[in-house]
C-alpha cells in the first residue's frame, strides 16, 4: 500500500502568488506525500457563474469585463510567481485560450439566449483548471516534481433520483490506476477540485464548495490516510464569532457533527464532504493556511460526546417560517401530506417542520425568497379547504432564522431541550417553532431574525461553548511504536505507555499508541494501535513465558530467531499507513542493516541497542546521513546511562554553542555496584557472586567484567560528540586476566576468588591516599580508553554509590568546574523511561521537522 494523503487549498488558499508560496510550504514539509485538490481562486468561480448570466441576459459588455478580469487575475498570478520565461509563457498561453473558450462559449449563450446547466458548468470548470496547472508547474519550478491530473479522469458521476452522485467504485479504480503509479514516483500530484466526469461524459460540477467534496472522494478512493483542508479559517467554530464574539475553535468534532454543522449553515465545510469518509474512518482536518502551527479541527469517527453535550450552534437567516392552521384540521386525514406533496411540486425543498400535537397547525421553514411562491402553491392546494373554513389561513412570518444546536451528547440525555428554551425565555426570545431531528445529534429552533444575535449568545452561555478547550486533541500528533524485542525493557515500556496514556493524551495532545510487538517467535499488530487491554493481554502472555506467535515456549527459540523477524516485521509494518511511525528497538541484535531498512521504509528510530551504534564509521554515518534526508529522527538515549539525560545534555551544549572536550564517565551500573563493594571492604569474588545472584550482571558476569559494554557506550559517546572512532579503537581493561578469559562462566565463578588478594592489595593502597577504585571511561581528544581508575573519595565519580552512572563532561564553558549528571543508570525501568523520552520527542516535533537527532559533524 502506499501511504499518502490528501490536502484541499480552498480558494483563498490559492487567492494570491504568496498563498500559493504558503501551499507550497504546507506541500514541502508534508509527510507522507499529499495529493493536492485544488479550489479556483477566490472569486473566479463566482466571476465565471457571472459571465455566463451576463451572456444569458444579453450584455456583452459585462461579458467582456469578465472574461478580462479572468485573464488578468490569472496573468498577475503567475507573473509573480514563476520566473522562468519558458514555464511562464506556457502557463500564459494556457491562461488566454481559456479565456478565450470562455468568451466564446458566453457569445454562443447570448446568440441563442439558452444557458443550460451544461454549458454552465463547462463555464464554471475552467476556474479549477487553471490554477492547479499554474500550481503544478510552479512545485516543480521549486523542485517538488508535481503534475496536473484532470479530475475528469478519475472522478465519475451517475444520476441517481434527480442528482449526481459519485460512482465510488470507479472512482476507486480509475483513480489508483492514474495516481499510484505517480505517487510511487514520487510525484505530487495536482487535481482541480470542484468537477468531474457526467453520466454521458460531459464535465460536471458538484455544487458551491464542491472541491472538499473532491477531496475526501480522492481521499476514499485512493485509501488515504487523512484529508486535510487548508483553509483561511481556524477551523469549525462554537458558533459564528461574527455573532458570538467568544466563540471558541472546536477541536475535534464527529463527522456526524460535522456534518450537522455543514448542514445547518456552517460555511466553512461542504455539507457532503464527510460522506466518504465515514465506512473508511479516515479523519479530516480543517486548518488555516494562514497560521499552519494551528492544529485546527479534527473530525473523525472515534470523538466521543466528551463533556459538552451541545458542542456548536449554526444559523441560517433570511428564512420564511409558513404556518398552515386551522381548527378544523384536527383529525382530517392527508393535510401534511398534501401540504408537503404542493409544495415539492412546486420545487421547494422544506429545511424544518413541527406539527403542533394539536394537530392544529403544521408549520416550516423555507427561504425567505421562496416565501410568497410558496403560499400561493399551497393557496391552491388548499382552495376547497380555505373555502369551507377547514384551514383558517396560510401564514408567513419572516425575516426568521433557524438556529441549531448540534452535539453527540443530546442523545438520550434528558434536559436538554429545557436548556436550550430556558435561556432564551429569559432573554425573552420568543421561539416561533422547535424541531429535534430523530437523530438526537441537534434541536432545530426558528426565531425573528432581530432576536438571532441575543439567542445565539444566551445558548452558547448556557452551554458553557466559551469554556471549551482544546483537551484530548491529538490532531494526528503522536505516534504509532513498532516494539521490536519483549524483553524487560520492551515490557516496561508498554507498561509505562500505558499508565501514561491518559497523561499524553489530555496534557500533551499526544496520541502514542503500540501498533506490533515483535518476539522470537514472529511478531503481532494492530494497525489502530492495540488497546489498552490488547496490549495488557500480550503484557500477560509474555510474563507467563509464552512466544507472541505459535506455541513453543520462548526458551526454545533461538536468540537468531530474532534477527530474522526484524526484516519481516519491518517490511510488512511498512507496508501500513501509519501516522508517525517509530521504529523502538530493545534488543541486543546485531542489526545495523535492519536500522538502514527501518529508515528507508520510513520509520523514525529509537534505541536502547547499542550494536548499530557500534557499527563500523562509515556504516554508523551512513545511518544518520539517510535519517537526515528522509527526514527522519534517529534517536538512541537509553544507550548510555539508560534514562540518565546524557545525549540530550550533549544536544543542549552544542546548540548553544559550545564545545565538548572531555567525557569521563562511569557508565555501568553492575561494575559501579562491584566497585562500591569493594569500598566498603567486601572481598571481589564475593561481590561478583553476589552480583551474579541478584541478576546485576549477565548471565556470563565476564560480559560485564570485560569492560566491552563500557567500551561500547565510550564509542556511542565519542561518535556523539564528533569523533571518529571505531570499537577496536577503545582501550578496553577487562577486571580479570586474558587467561580466564576462555573459562565458562560456571568456571569462572568458581576461580574469582584467585583475583581477591590483588584487588585488597589495590584497595588498601588507595584508602590511605583517600582514593577509590571506579571503572571509569575515558573519552579524550588523544583517545578512549576504559578501565579501573583511582580517584579522590571527594571527587563526584569517588562519592558515587552502587549502581549509579555518572557522566562528567567538561566543555569550553564548563572547564574548571565540569558539569556532571549522575543518577541511576541500569534498569529496565529507567532505560524503558529512556527510550519513552526519545518517543515523545519524536510525537512532538512537528509532523515534518528536521531530524532533532543527534548527528555526527567531524570537527
Ligand atoms: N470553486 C468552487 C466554488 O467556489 C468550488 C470550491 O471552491 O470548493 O464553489
Ligand atoms: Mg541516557
Amino acid at each position: 500500500m502506499t501511504r499518502l494523503q490528501i490536502f484541499k487549498f480552498g480558494g483563498t488558499s490559492m487567492g494570491s502568488a504568496e498563498a500559493l508560496r504558503l501551499a507550497f510550504a504546507r506541500i514541502q514539509e508534508a509527510r507522507p506525500r499529499p495529493v493536492a485538490v485544488v479550489s479556483a481562486m477566490s472569486g473566479v468561480t463566482d466571476l465565471l457563474l457571472g459571465a455566463a448570466r451576463s451572456a444569458l441576459e444579453g450584455d456583452p459588455e459585462a461579458v467582456r469585463a469578465a472574461v478580462g478580469a479572468f485573464r488578468d487575475k490569472h496573468l498577475q498570478l503567475i507573473a509573480g510567481l514563476v520566473p522562468r520565461r519558458a514555464a511562464r509563457l506556457a502557463l500564459e498561453a494556457l491562461v488566454d485560450e481559456s479565456a478565450g473558450e470562455l468568451a466564446a462559449v458566453c457569445e454562443s449563450v447570448r446568440v441563442l439566449r439558452e444557458l443550460t446547466p451544461r454549458t454552465l458548468d463547462a463555464v464554471a470548470a475552467r476556474g479549477e483548471r487553471v490554477v492547479a496547472r499554474v500550481f503544478a508547474e510552479f512545485l516543480t519550478e521549486r523542485g517538488v516534481p508535481a503534475e496536473y491530473v484532470d479530475a475528469t479522469e478519475i472522478l465519475f458521476t451517475e444520476r441517481t433520483l434527480d442528482s449526481l452522485w459519485p460512482d465510488l467504485a470507479r472512482c476507486e479504480k480509475e483513480s489508483r490506476k492514474r495516481l499510484l503509479p505517480l505517487v510511487k514516483k514520487g510525484k505530487v500530484v495536482v487535481v482541480p477540485g470542484f468537477i468531474a466526469t457526467g453520466p454521458d461524459g460531459q464535465v460536471v460540477t458538484l455544487g458551491r464548495g464542491g472541491s472538499d467534496f473532491s477531496a475526501s472522494l480522492l481521499a476514499r478512493s485512493l485509501g488515504a490516510q487523512k484529508v486535510t483542508l487548508w483553509k483561511e479559517v481556524d477551523g469549525l467554530m462554537t458558533a459564528d464569532p461574527k455573532a458570538v464574539p467568544d466563540a471558541r475553535v472546536l477541536p475535534e468534532l464527529h463527522y456526524r457533527e460535522a456534518a450537522e454543522l455543514a448542514y445547518y449553515g456552517a460555511k466553512v465545510l461542504h455539507p457532503r464532504t464527510m460522506v466518504p469518509l465515514i465506512d473508511r474512518q479516515i479523519p479530516l482536518f480543517l486548518r488555516n493556511s494562514f497560521n499552519p502551527s494551528f492544529s485546527g479541527t479534527r473530525i473523525a469517527g472515534d470523538v466521543g460526546a466528551g463533556e459538552y453535550p451541545v458542542k456548536a450552534l449554526t444559523a441560517i437567516h433570511a428564512q420564511a417560517l409558513i404556518s398552515v392552521e386551522g381548527k378544523g384540521m384536527l383529525g382530517v386525514p392527508g393535510i401534511a401530506a398534501r401540504t408537503f406533496g404542493a409544495l415539492s411540486k412546486a420545487g421547494h425543498s422544506v429545511s424544518m417542520i413541527s406539527q403542533a400535537s394539536s394537530e392544529a397547525s403544521i408549520c416550516f421553514v423555507v427561504p425567505a425568497a421562496e416565501a410568497d411562491d410558496a403560499v400561493r402553491a399551497l393557496s391552491q392546494a388548499f382552495a376547497a379547504e380555505l373555502e369551507g373554513k377547514v384551514i383558517d389561513a396560510v401564514k408567513v412570518e419572516r425575516p426568521v432564522s433557524l438556529l441549531a444546536v448540534v452535539g453527540l451528547g443530546m442523545a438520550g440525555r434528558p434536559g436538554i431541550a429545557a436548556r436550550t428554551t430556558a435561556p432564551l425565555a429569559r432573554d425573552k426570545v420568543n421561539i416561533r417553532a422547535i424541531a429535534q431531528g430523530s437523530s438526537e445529534l441537534n434541536i432545530t429552533l426558528a426565531v425573528k431574525e432581530a432576536d438571532a444575535p441575543r439567542a445565539l449568545k444566551a445558548l452558547h452561555a448556557e452551554f458553557q461553548l466559551d469554556k471549551l478547550r482544546p483537551v484530548a486533541d491529538t490532531h494526528g500528533r503522536g505516534a504509532s511504536v513498532v516494539l521490536f524485542g519483549t524483553g524487560q525493557i520492551g515490557r516496561a515500556l508498554a507498561r509505562q505507555l500505558i499508565h501514561q496514556e491518559t497523561y499524553f493524551r489530555h496534557d500533551l495532545g499526544l496520541q502514542v499508541s503500540v501498533v506490533a510487538a515483535c518476539d522470537r517467535s514472529g511478531f503481532v499488530f494492530e494497525e489502530k494501535g492495540f488497546s489498552r487491554d490488547g496490549l495488557e493481554s500480550l503484557l500477560a502472555r509474555k510474563e507467563a513465558g509464552k512466544p507472541l506467535v505459535g506455541k513453543k515456549k520462548t526458551a526454545d527459540l533461538a536468540e537468531g530467531d530474532l534477527q530474522k523477524r526484524g526484516p519481516e516485521l519491518v517490511k510488512a509494518l511498512g507496508a501500513l499507513p501509519l501516522a508517525n511511525p517509530v521504529f523502538v528497538d530493545v534488543t541486543a541484535v546485531d542489526d545495523a542493516p535492519l536500522i538502514r531498512q527501518a529508515l528507508e521504509r520510513g520509520f523514525h528510530v529509537v534505541l536502547a541497542n547499542k550494536k548499530p551504534l557500534v557499527a563500523p564509521q562509515a556504516q554508523y554515518e551512513a545511518l544518520f546521513a539517510l535519517a537526515k534526508e528522509r527526514g527522519l529522527s534517529l534517536r538512541y538515549e537509553a544507550t548510555v546511562g539508560a534514562g540518565l539525560p546524557v545525549l540530550d545534555t550533549l544536544k543542549k551544549l552544542r546548540e548553544a554553542g559550545d564545545r565538548v572536550q572531555t567525557v569521563v564517565g562511569a557508565l555501568s551500573g553492575t561494575l559501579g555496584y562491584l566497585m562500591t563493594q569493594l569500598d566498603e571492604g567486601v572481598p571481589f569474588s564475593e561481590a561478583v557472586r553476589t552480583a551474579h545472584k541478584l541478576g546485576y550482571t549477565e548471565p556470563d558476569p565476564k560480559d560485564d567484567l570485560s569492560g566491552m559494554d563500557v567500551a561500547r557506550k565510550a564509542l556511542i559517546l565519542a561518535r556523539t560528540i564528533g569523533m571518529k572512532a571505531e570499537l577496536s579503537d577503545v582501550a578496553v581493561e577487562p577486571l580479570f586476566p586474558a587467561s580466564m578469559a576462555k573459562l565458562s562462566a560456571a568456571e569462572f565463578l568458581a576461580r574469582v576468588g584467585e583475583l581477591d588478594a590483588d584487588f585488597a592489595a589495590r584497595v588498601a593502597e588507595n584508602k590511605r591516599q583517600k582514593k577509590v577504585l571506579r571503572y571509569v571511561a575515558r573519552i579524550e581528544k588523544s583517545g578512549l580508553r576504559v578501565g579501573l581508575e583511582a580517584v579522590s573519595e571527594a571527587s563526584p565519580t569517588g562519592r558515587l554509590k552502587g549502581p549509579d552512572n555518572q557522566v562528567v563532561l567538561y566543555t569550553d564553558r564548563y572547564k574548571a568546574n565540569p558539569l556532571v549528571v549522575t543518577g541511576p543508570g541500569a534498569g529496565a525501568e529507567v532505560t524503558a523511561a529512556g527510550v519513552l523520552n526519545d518517543i515523545l520527542a519524536i510525537a512532538t516535533s512537528a509532523p515534518a521537522g528536521p531530524p532533532s537527532g543527534l548527528r555526527v559533524n567531524s570537527r
